[in-house]
Formats: C-alpha cells, structure tokens, sequence
C-alpha cells in the first residue's frame, strides 16, 4: 500500500533510530509522490489512526499517542494523503517555501527534516553529485529557520568529491552526524543519507 518502494528505505533508518515519533513535526522535501510522508503520517501519527487503537483498549489511554504533523514538499504534485500537509509545485531551496513552512509547523518549528530529493539526473555523474550536493547545503538554511534545537536531519546524496564539504558542515551544526546505506537502496546507485542528530542552533 505504500506509494513508492522508496517507503522502505525510511522504515528500516526509523525501525533502527526511532528518529519518528508520535507527535512529532516531519518536513519532507522532495515528496512525491509520497511514500516516505505515508511512513512520516503513521509513525508520528499525524492522521490520529494510532489515537483511535489506543481507545479501544480498555486503560490505555496513557498510551494515546499525540498527534503530530507532516508538511511535504516537491516541485512536482504530490496526490493527497490522510494526515499530510502538501506543498505541491513548489521548490523547497526558495526562501518563500519556508515562509510557508513557517506558517505550517506548530510553532514554526520541525523535529525532523526528510530529504529523499534529487535533481533530474543528467548524466554526468560529476555533475549531478554537485547539484545534489548544492540541494543539501540548502537544507541548513530550512534547518536555521524551523528545526528545533535537538532535532534530526535526514538527508540523500550522491557520493563524490563534495560530500566530505557537506559532511564538515553537518557535523559543525550536528552532535553526531552518520553516513547510511539503507539495504533497500540499490547496492550499485551511488546513493547515499546522512543521518544528523542533535541539531545546534548556529549563533548569529
Ligand atoms: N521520497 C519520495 C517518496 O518516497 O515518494 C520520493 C522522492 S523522489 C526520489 C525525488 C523528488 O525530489 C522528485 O519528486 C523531485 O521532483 C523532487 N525535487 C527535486 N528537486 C526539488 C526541489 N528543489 N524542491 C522540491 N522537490 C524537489
């Protein structure tokens, strides 16, 4: 049932680190079509599914899960979905998605920022690595603006030449930052994430 064989990848990163939970605030970048956000609704529940199995077990309600939220964003359409916010037709590296991402989030802020973006490939390998590369590096902006101190970062890339750069400059705003191969990526895709915990706020 889920979108995309893509679902798989961010099921086995939480089922390991538990960076998803209930009530949580998820911003996914690079949507759709939206199996990584169907994973994001159901583990920080934001469509309240986890809330009503609660309640039919007799004195479980302190196991109620909060609700949490989930904002999506492409540059293409993302098709609806229980419990997600989609920001279709939008591109997640312009200042003005933010803005509204600002609007969205309870309180303006995040717990967990998704990245499974990539450009259209061209390629030239070089070429789309630097691309990527440049798409992460903007994810540290979103992050300056909406994740919360202590929060998690997730983000793809393309392995080469720059992806030490972007790994330095995690590991600046990061507590520990890890490199995963996820076993449902492909074994012969250059693909990679970056898995960064413990956000710091950069000081201004
Ligand atoms: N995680 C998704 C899922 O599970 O359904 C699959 C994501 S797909 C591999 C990568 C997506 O990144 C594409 O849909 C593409 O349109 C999007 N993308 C690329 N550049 C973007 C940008 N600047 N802003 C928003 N989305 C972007």
């Amino acid at each position: 049932h889920f979108r995309c064989r893509s679902a798989f990848k961010l099921l086995e990163i939480d089922d390991k680190f538990h960076l998803l939970q209930p009530g949580y605030g998820v911003v996914d970048c690079g949507a759709a079509p939206g199996a990584w956000s169907q994973v994001a609704v159901q583990r920080v529940n934001s469509d309240g599914a986890g809330e009503s199995a609660a309640q039919n077990i007799p004195n479980m309600q302190q196991l109620i899960s909060p609700f949490g939220t989930v904002v999506g964003i492409d540059l293409l359409n993302i098709p609806p979905l229980d419990g997600a916010h989609f920001l279709s037709s939008h591109d997640v590296t312009d200042p003005s998605t933010h803005t509204k991402l600002l609007e969205l989030l309870p309180g303006g802020q995040a717990h967990v920022i998704l990245s499974d973006m990539a450009p259209n490939a061209s390629g030239f390998k070089e070429m789309d690595h630097e691309r990527l590369i440049r798409m992460c590096f903007s994810l540290l902006d979103l992050a300056e603006k909406i994740l919360k101190p202590g929060g998690s970062l997730i983000c793809k890339y393309w392995d080469g030449a720059l992806a030490q750069k972007l790994q330095e400059k995690l590991s600046g705003v990061f507590g520990s930052v890890r490199t995963l191969k996820p076993n449902a990526s492909r074994k012969d895709s250059a693909e990679k994430y970056f898995f960064a915990q413990m956000y710091k706020k950069p000081m201004r």
